[in-house]
This record gives C-alpha cells, structure tokens and sequence, in this order.
C-alpha cells in the first residue's frame, strides 16, 4: 500500500505545480500512516528528482525512457499503470493541470479506480475516503467518497501550500514497456522569451474593453515590466484579438497565480471559472458596476487606456527599469 503522485516534468525541468501535488500526496500518505512515492516520466537528472525527498516523498520511480521526454496522455496512461501496479499504489495523485486532467480520467478507466478531479483539500480518511472538490465552475463545493479500491485524486492548483522540509528521495530506475504513440509530433514552436501562462506567477489579462488587438501593446507593456504572462477572456479570442491558447475560462485554461490583474473583462462567471483560485485579484474596468469587481481584491474603476500606461511607469520606476 502506498501513495503514488505523478511529478510533472518538461524539458527535463520539474513543474512548479509538482511541489504542490507532493507536499499534499506526502500528507495523505501521513493520513493513511502509508509512504508516499513519486513517479518521472522522461529525462530528468536524478539530483533534481532526488531533491523532491524535501516535500516528503521517499522513492521517486523514473521511467527514464527518450519516447517520454513529449507528452502523450494514452502513453503515460499504460506506463503509469505499470508503475502503481508494481509499487501496490491505492490512491495516484495528479495535479489537475492540463497533464492531470489527460491522464486521470484514462488511468481510473484502466485500473477500475474512483476519480476525483478537481480536489482542493486533504481527503477525510477517518471514515471511508472522501474528497472535496469544486463543483459549478467553483460556484459550490461537492464531498464525494470513492468507495473503490484504488482511487485516483487531482488536485486543484493552489490548493494547498508547498511544505517544505529536509531529505532526500531515493529515486529507482522503472523497467516499463512503452507503446510506440499512435500521435506523431512532427514539430515543436514554442514561443521564447515569453512566461508560459499555466506556470505564470502573475498574469495581465484583456478582454473586450481593450477595443482591438491594435492595443495589446498596453497589456504586453505591463506584463513585460512584471515579468508576467498574458491572457484574455474568450470573446478577444474568438474574434482572433488574440491565440486561443491564451484564452482564460471555463472552456479555456484554468490558472492559479498568484497575481491575476483583469483589463475591460466583465468578470462572466465562465471567465471566473478559469481565474478565481489566483490568490490576489486585480480588476480595472471602467463600470463601477462590472460583476468582476465582487470577485476582486484590488479594483481600479477607470479606463484601461489611461490607468494602464500609468501602472507600468510606476512599475518600472519601482523596479529601475524607468
Ligand atoms: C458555455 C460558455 C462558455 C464560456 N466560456 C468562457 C471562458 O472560458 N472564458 C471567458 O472569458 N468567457 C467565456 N464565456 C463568455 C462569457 O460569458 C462572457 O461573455 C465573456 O467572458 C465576456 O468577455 P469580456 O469580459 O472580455 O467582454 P464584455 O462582457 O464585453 O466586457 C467588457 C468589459 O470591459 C469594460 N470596459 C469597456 N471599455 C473599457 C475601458 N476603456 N477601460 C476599462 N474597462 C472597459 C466594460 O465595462 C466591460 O465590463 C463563455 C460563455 C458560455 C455561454
């Protein structure tokens, strides 16, 4: 018996949302009086991973196999399958992020395990195992018990804090058959210099308010000075203001940073749906009366095109950047 949580990983780099999706699967493991183990798939040095014993994990399985280094969720799905039948795994542990949501849902089909996406407190495991998760784009919350042998968690970004302590994992090399992906990537474009907005600390976000994709540039200007990643409600998106991968929502992505400023966006309950776990909410919108500014920790009533330029020159004097 133990606590099995996948650490995410790209580039040979350990995502920031694994620290979280550890420091909680080590606690669950507490609850349970269990171990908790990790599991890698792809490249990464085995200091780094070893590294990951601080948030309470004791053995990380690497499936250090090249096919892993890209991301292909019926891949990892079986791999990750093989991991936590050998380890005798009965929760697995993801953090809802975009991996997450690909690989939960098809490993809890694979091994006949109960689900929880979403999660965003410890499980109760004093009597049976229930979790509580967002329900109504985080409008209520549900307690579901899983009543299956194994049970698959994920775990909500920013739901609980990243506990950090001493220790060292002991990390073990992981025999896996890997399938050959009925996917074939042909090409990678990332775009540089820019922070990717799942793993972004702080987002500068436009909507409709900003008129056009002609001014951008005021957003992109704020974002630069903050070091932040951009984003938009869907509409701006839609109309091809901006990428769709940017687009922030119930049917874009969801994010949890720690700072979230929303430029001219109402604050729809399907935009807050995406954004309302960022731990500080910045609204600037010229109607006093927008629905964003109940959800908001800050509010600027004014407009966009003229609060806008004045916060970045004061971030970059702040900052000696001016
Ligand atoms: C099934 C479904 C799913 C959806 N999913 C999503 C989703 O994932 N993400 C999403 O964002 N939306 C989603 N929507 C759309 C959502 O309901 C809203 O229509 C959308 O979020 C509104 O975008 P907006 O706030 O940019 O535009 P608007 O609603 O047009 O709001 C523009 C805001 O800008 C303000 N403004 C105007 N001029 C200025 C200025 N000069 N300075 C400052 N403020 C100004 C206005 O006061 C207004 O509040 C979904 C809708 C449905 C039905």
């Amino acid at each position: 018996m133990s606590v099995l949580i996948f650490i995410d990983q790209a580039d040979g780099h350990v995502k920031k949302a694994s620290y979280e999706v550890l420091s909680y699967g080590a606690k669950v493991a507490e609850q349970l009086g269990t171990t908790a183990e990790g599991v890698v798939l792809g490249a990464v040095p085995a200091d780094q991973l070893s590294a990951l014993g601080k948030y309470g994990v004791k053995k990380i399985h690497q499936v250090a196999n090249e096919a892993l280094n890209h991301f292909d969720a019926q891949v990892f799905t079986k791999v990750i399958a093989q991991v936590a039948q050998a380890a005798g795994s009965n929760v697995v542990i993801f953090s809802n992020n975009v991996d997450g949501k690909a690989i939960a849902p098809r490993l809890a089909a694979r091994l006949k395990a109960g689900l929880v996406p979403g999660a965003v407190t410890l499980p109760q495991t004093t009597n049976g195992f229930t979790v509580k998760k967002n329900v109504f784009s985080g409008k209520a919350f549900a307690n579901v018990t899983i009543n299956s042998d194994i049970k698959i968690i994920s775990l909500n970004p920013n739901s609980y804090p990243v506990v950090e302590g001493s220790g060292s994992a002991e990390v073990v090399p992981f025999s896996a058959t890997v399938d050959a992906p009925k996917v074939k990537i042909k090409s990678v474009n990332k775009a540089s210099g820019e922070v990717p907005l799942s793993e972004a600390e702080v987002v500068v976000s436009g909507g409709r308010g900003l008129k056009g994709p002609d001014n951008w540039g005021l957003i992109e200007n704020l974002a630069h000075v903050l070091g932040a990643a951009t984003a938009c409600s869907r509409p701006v998106a839609d109309e091809h203001w901006r990428p769709h991968h940017e687009h922030v929502g119930q049917t874009g992505l969801t994010i949890a940073p720690n700072l979230y400023i929303a430029v001219g966006i109402s604050g729809a309950i399907q935009h807050l749906a995406g954004v309302n776990r960022s731990k500080v909410i910045v609204v600037i919108n010229k109607d006093p009366e927008a629905p964003f500014f109940k959800a908001a920790d800050y509010g600027i009533v004014g407009d966009a095109f003229d609060v806008l330029p004045k916060i970045t020159e004061a971030v970059k004097k702040l900052k000696g950047m001016a």
